[in-house]
């Protein structure tokens, strides 16, 4: 199901200080698409997401699920949060202690009073889905912390919600146990077909699950996208900075040259992939660190720079290491085989198609 936020503000008064929790959000999150809110603490997707669900009550705007209105200032409607079909998974499990796992997911089915029989078959249907076949009488308690999410996300399940909303919900797992816990998710919810609105600040998790990530800051969507585009293609320097690693640097646009935008910066003249900001125009330049690429040996061409290895660490799969071209520290991935040493001078090329330039 399709939601649609039209125009939704909400502001707190906090030790007599005005907080514009959300700014004036317009924003459509489409059907059975995991669609992430991603953002600094603070930027209001708590917020947002809990208008969604009910819990919030916005001061302005419109809210519709489906196609119905949920929330409306103007219309005067406000259903509350149990009649809006939701299912929720929240940071911490919140599955009851002193219930079993059958007991846990039955429950939201209880409550609405089906059948002994129609519960049976449901919980066991949704505990086969999330893997956790064989696990009914279990203690809640005594899983691991993969397993009791995945009880949650049965719980939010089972009532066979038309969307399901996620607040931070694997940043209580180790990171191995998170890696796992999203892949299952990204692959239960896939296959799921459900609407899914999930909250988080980690932006790999954000890459890996999402089908469409928004940007929040300060209570407005300032970047909307697929992974790939917020990765490659950010528009805002706060964007490409926030998303992933980013070496920013200060240029000027020295000319538009067919498929290409060449700038002058502490690197040198450095052709871009193509910007339409005009010449003499002040510009940031984006180079990821993946994307800096030792020469092996003489090197020509496009984009040549020389430095000097400033720092070094090895990681495992890479050598992080910085560069510095005159007053610029560059920070590089390199691969784990290569030979060298903090003060080694070394060449480097990049390709005008990860040179991005954003205009802020
Ligand atoms: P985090 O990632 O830390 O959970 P968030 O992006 O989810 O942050 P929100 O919880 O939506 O952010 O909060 C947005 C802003 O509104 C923050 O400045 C927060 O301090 C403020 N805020 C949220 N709830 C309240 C409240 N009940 N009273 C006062 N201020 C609040």
């Amino acid at each position: 199901m399709e939601i649609r936020i039209q125009g939704v503000s909400k502001a707190y008064v906090s030790g007599g200080n005005l907080i514009k929790a959300l700014d004036n959000v317009d924003l459509i999150i489409p059907a059975n698409h995991i669609f992430t809110l991603l953002g600094p603490s603070g930027c209001g997707k708590t917020t947002l997401l809990r208008c969604i669900v009910g819990l919030e009550t916005p001061d302005v705007g419109e809210i519709s699920i489906g196609g119905e209105v949920v929330w409306s200032k103007q219309k005067n409607i406000s259903i509350p949060t149990e009649k809006r079909g939701l299912g929720m998974v929240f940071q911490t499990y919140a599955i009851w202690p002193h219930m079993n796992v059958f007991d846990n997911v039955a429950y939201p089915l209880q409550i609405r009073g089906l059948s002994k029989a129609e519960i049976r078959q449901r919980v066991a249907k949704t505990l086969d889905f999330v893997h956790l076949a064989g696990f009914e009488k279990r203690p809640a308690t005594k899983l691991s912390g993969g397993q009791q999410q995945r009880v949650a996300l049965a719980r939010a399940l089972v009532a066979e919600p038309k969307v399901i909303l996620f607040d931070e919900p694997l940043s209580n797992l180790d990171a191995k146990l998170r890696e796992e816990t999203r892949k299952e998710l990204r692959t239960f919810l896939t296959e799921l077909k459900i609407t899914a609105v999930y909250v988080t600040h980690d932006r790999v998790e954000a890459l890996a699950l999402s089908d469409t990530i928004a940007i929040m800051r300060e209570g407005r969507i300032i970047e909307l996208g697929d992974p790939k585009k917020i990765y490659f293609d950010a528009q805002h320097r706060f964007v490409a900075d926030f998303i992933g690693r980013a070496n920013l640097i200060k240029a000027t646009v020295r000319s538009q040259e067919g498929e290409h935008t060449v700038v002058d910066c502490a690197l040198g003249a450095i052709t871009c992939a193509q910007h339409d900001a005009p010449v003499g125009s002040e510009v940031t330049l984006c180079i990821r660190p993946e994307f800096i690429q030792l020469a092996k040996g003489a090197a020509g061409g496009t984009n040549v720079v020389n430095g000097r290895i400033d720092s070094l660490i090895f990681v495992g799969e890479a050598y992080e290491t910085e560069i510095r071209v005159g007053e610029e520290l560059l920070l590089a991935k390199i691969e784990p085989d290569a030979n060298l040493a903090v003060g080694s001078e070394v060449s480097f090329t990049l390709d005008p198609a990860h040179c991005l330039l954003l205009s802020i």
